[in-house]
């Protein structure tokens, strides 16, 4: 238990109420620190993406997806839960905090119009699309009231393709945690809060409407320890998961543009032909975008 109650977390992920409240319960020696060594202790996580909750009203994960939030359901509830309980208790190990400063400014923020690189900017029923893709970050949130429930159909989908391709390399991808609501999120920010403080806060979770995971479109893969960029798993997904319609959100050097630290393990669906060409691009979305990732 002594590993457990050192950890703090992160991604704008990650880890379930009674996770938190195990370590939050023992781990008030260790609040001040920020991991960027995690280690994941236990095997519980689900063998295949989740597949429900996205009969209706979910968003396309394609460049094209500008639907209205659906109804929260009870049946979406339930799922969220099952799909939460499934995420690991990582630990960590305290490092110092990165230090690679920003290459560039950040481009000034845009409500609406056209972003920096040319891209538009819409507001739809409360949620920002630029270029047409849904926007979740510091910069851009989400309403409270977005709840997809789950992966949405073709973000899902997409998974289970790359999954049996990893699976025909002798690899094993699974979520370990996708969909996760805003009021979740909502308590897991206050608890990292109390445990690290705001700042620490800020760089590993997201405030709530700000997290990736609400818009049903994110997925955690296999652990949330930075030693997941060493692994076969890992490599294999920076490499190849543009081939099937993701990107690595949160690069590797690129926090001062996605406004988190680098989380190997996390990624978006944006459909196959954008995450080539973010991939190929080499930057991050907020780079190819033109857009900025920070608290007002
Ligand atoms: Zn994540």
């Amino acid at each position: 238990m002594a590993l457990l109650l050192t950890a703090s977390v992160l991604c704008a992920c990650m880890r379930t109420s009674d996770q938190l409240q195990d370590e939050t319960a023992g781990g008030a020696d260790m609040v001040s620190r920020i991991s960027s060594e995690l280690v994941p202790l236990s095997t519980e996580a689900p063998a295949v993406a989740p597949t429900e909750g996205k009969t209706d009203g979910n968003a396309p994960a394609t460049t094209d997806g500008q639907t209205t939030a659906p109804a929260e359901t009870t049946s979406a509830k339930q799922e969220e839960t099952t799909s939460e309980k499934a995420t690991e208790k990582p630990t960590e190990k305290a490092t110092e905090a990165p230090t690679e400063a920003p290459t560039q400014a950040p481009a000034a923020p845009a409500s609406s119009g056209v972003t920096s690189k040319g891209y538009s900017i819409e507001v739809i029923n409360g949620i920002t699309y630029v270029g047409g893709v849904m926007i979740a970050n510091k910069t851009y949130s989400l309403p409270s009231s977005y709840y997809p429930g789950g992966l949405t159909g073709d973000c899902s989908a997409a998974f289970s393709r790359m999954q049996s391709a990893a699976a025909g390399e002798g690899l094993n991808l699974f979520v370990l945690s996708g969909f996760r609501s805003y009021d979740t999120q909502a308590g897991l920010y206050d608890r990292y809060c109390a445990r690290d403080g705001k700042a620490a806060a800020d760089r590993y979770s997201a405030r709530p409407g700000h997290s990736e995971h609400q818009t049903g479109l994110a997925i955690d893969v296999n652990s949330v320890s930075s030693d997941f960029e060493y692994t076969a798993e890992g490599q294999w997904l920076a490499a190849n998961c543009y081939k099937y319609g993701f990107i690595l959100r949160y690069m590797k050097g690129k926090e001062w543009a996605t406004g988190y630290m680098y989380e190997p393990w996390h990624v978006r669906y944006v459909g196959e032909d954008l995450a080539a060409k973010i991939y190929n691009s080499g930057l991050c979305l907020e780079e190819y975008f033109g857009i900025t990732s920070s608290y007002s």
